[in-house]
């Protein structure tokens, strides 16, 4: 058995830990297995372990490494299995190879992007799943829409004809302590509770890293986004 292979079992036992403690189901918790700066071949690993949902950070790493697991399957159906998530920020100029290579987005922060992605969205394709990304901290670095901008960037995307509206994302300023981890999440999960009573639904909560997961699942999410513990410590300069 691979790393790979046995670092997702413990994952998954990890989330079933979780839920059974706050009372979750766990088939209500989805796996995004984030495979930023790493190569195709350790995607292939995490597929034949049965891991169908990644996520990457960088449009052009992400483009490449989606053709690169399609060469290495050679066979579309089994590469139609992989849906591919994108989880980065995102510039304007950058906007057309997502929107042709990805099935969904979560980091959507205003308005001019969800306008390009649903324009470059190709009909073939169905509608792209999209998450809204909410800065929950307030950290001037972080990309996110603040709290209070986005129910009005939430009634500008669910009018766009290509996009699907799937629900909300942050990335919480770290901080080791599980109060304040789930502060931060139940924060996110107030804001998709504010968005429904205005007719807004949302079935998404996409929160809770390697180091964070518990208080995520805690707190609501229904989709977590694992990477260091699925394929190890990143190195950023490879
Ligand atoms: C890198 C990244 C992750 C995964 O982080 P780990 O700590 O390796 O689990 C999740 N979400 C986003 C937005 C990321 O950039």
């Amino acid at each position: 058995m691979s790393l790979i292979s046995q670092n997702l079992q413990v994952v998954h036992e990890a989330i079933a830990l979780s839920a059974a403690r706050y009372g979750r189901n766990p088939t209500e918790i989805a796996l995004l297995a984030v495979s930023k700066t790493f190569g195709a071949e350790h995607v292939v690993q995490a597929w034949q372990a049965g891991q169908r949902m990644f996520g990457e950070n960088y449009v052009q790493e992400g483009v490449d490494k989606i053709a690169e697991v399609r060469r290495l399957l050679a066979d579309d159906c089994a590469a139609d299995q992989l849906v591919w998530h994108f989880i980065g920020p995102i510039q304007s100029n950058k906007t057309r190879p997502i929107a042709e290579n990805f099935s969904w987005v979560h980091s959507i922060d205003r308005e001019k992007i969800a306008t390009r992605l649903s324009e470059q969205r190709p009909a073939s394709l169905g509608k792209l799943q999209v998450c809204l990304q909410v800065n929950i901290s307030g950290e001037a670095s972080k990309s996110g829409v603040s709290p209070d901008q986005l129910l009005a960037l939430a009634k500008h995307v669910v009018q766009l004809p290509n996009l699907n509206m799937r629900g909300l994302m942050c990335v919480p300023e770290a901080n080791e302590d599980e109060a304040a981890q789930r502060q931060a999440f139940r924060s996110l999960a107030d804001l998709r509770q504010q968005l429904q009573t205005q007719g807004i639904m949302l079935d998404t909560l996409s929160m809770g890293m390697s180091a964070d997961m518990q208080a995520a699942i805690a707190e609501g999410s229904t989709m977590v986004r694992i990477g260091s513990a699925i394929f190890g410590k990143r190195n950023y300069a490879v």
